[in-house]
């Protein structure tokens, strides 16, 4: 459903991609794996299409995202396509981006009401079930502020769930979490890998958690895929040596 073509992404003289050739399958599940900096954020913005990119196609559903203008500049191709392919895709950030001032449930049901257009009462009870699925069915009253981190990160989930994505993006989702939390929102993301209704593309540290869900493993080492395979040939069998040093740090 979304092919990369030689993608690449440079912010100023900083060339962060370096030719990213991917093609993400329906309901394929992705981990990106690598050292800090090495892109990996990048990878999933230019696909929420938050960032455009500077050379290269990046096509969904058959139609390409971008199209290079006559002085170099990348430009949007298709506006109603890019936004039907907005409302395709799910995101979930480490840092939870939860509206602070509105109930728990009304996080979900607002980009419900705004994007998709659906009535109040539909949007309300998609919501509860979607929050129920998350473990939070006691909480719909509750405000950001008011709740663990975990459970911050699962509202997040949820909010991106009710859209029915048909991808969905997981950037470090666990990372700012105490570790005692890790598990909980793990847990959700397992729930949803095991459904398979959706493709996912987690950025990941977990290596342990990669390996029990992940179809593919990309190791991306300075704005390349230095390494592309199943989890177990990436994460236990590759002789990379950038990857095995990767590795070391992280397990
Ligand atoms: P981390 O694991 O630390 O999040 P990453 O692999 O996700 O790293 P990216 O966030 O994709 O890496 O960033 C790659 C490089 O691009 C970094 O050097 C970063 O400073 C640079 N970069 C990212 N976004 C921007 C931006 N908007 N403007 C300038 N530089 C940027």
């Amino acid at each position: 459903i979304v092919q990369y073509k030689d993608v690449h992404k440079s912010f100023g003289d900083t060339h962060v991609l370096k030719g990213i050739n991917l093609d993400i399958y329906p309901t394929e599940k992705i981990a990106i794996i690598g050292p800090s900096g090495s892109g990996k954020t990048t990878i999933i913005r230019l696909l929420m299409t938050l960032e455009e990119p500077t050379e290269g196609d990046i096509i969904v559903a058959g139609e390409n995202l971008w199209k290079m203008e006559s002085g170099g500049k990348m430009k949007t191709a298709n506006e109603k396509h890019l936004r039907e392919v907005r409302k395709n895709i799910g995101m979930v950030f480490q840092h939870f981006n939860l509206f602070p001032h509105k109930t728990i449930l009304d996080n979900c049901v607002t980009p419900l009401v705004q994007v998709k257009k659906m009535k109040k009462s539909e949007a309300v009870e998609l919501s509860k079930q979607m929050l129920d699925r998350v473990g939070l069915g006691e909480k719909y009253e509750a405000y950001p502020a008011n709740l663990s981190g975990g459970q911050k990160q699962r509202v997040a989930m949820a909010r991106a769930l009710v859209m029915k994505p048909k991808i969905m993006l997981f950037d470090e989702v666990t990372s700012a979490l105490d570790p005692e939390l890790v598990g909980e929102v793990l847990e959700v993301i397992r729930d949803l890998a095991e459904q398979d209704e959706m493709a996912m593309v987690l950025v990941t540290h977990e290596m342990d958690f990669a390996l029990e869900i992940a179809d593919r493993v990309l190791f991306l080492d300075d704005g390349v895929i230095a390494e592309s395979g199943t989890a177990d040939e990436v994460i236990n069998k590759s002789d990379n040596p950038r990857l095995q040093d990767f590795l070391r740090r992280f397990r």
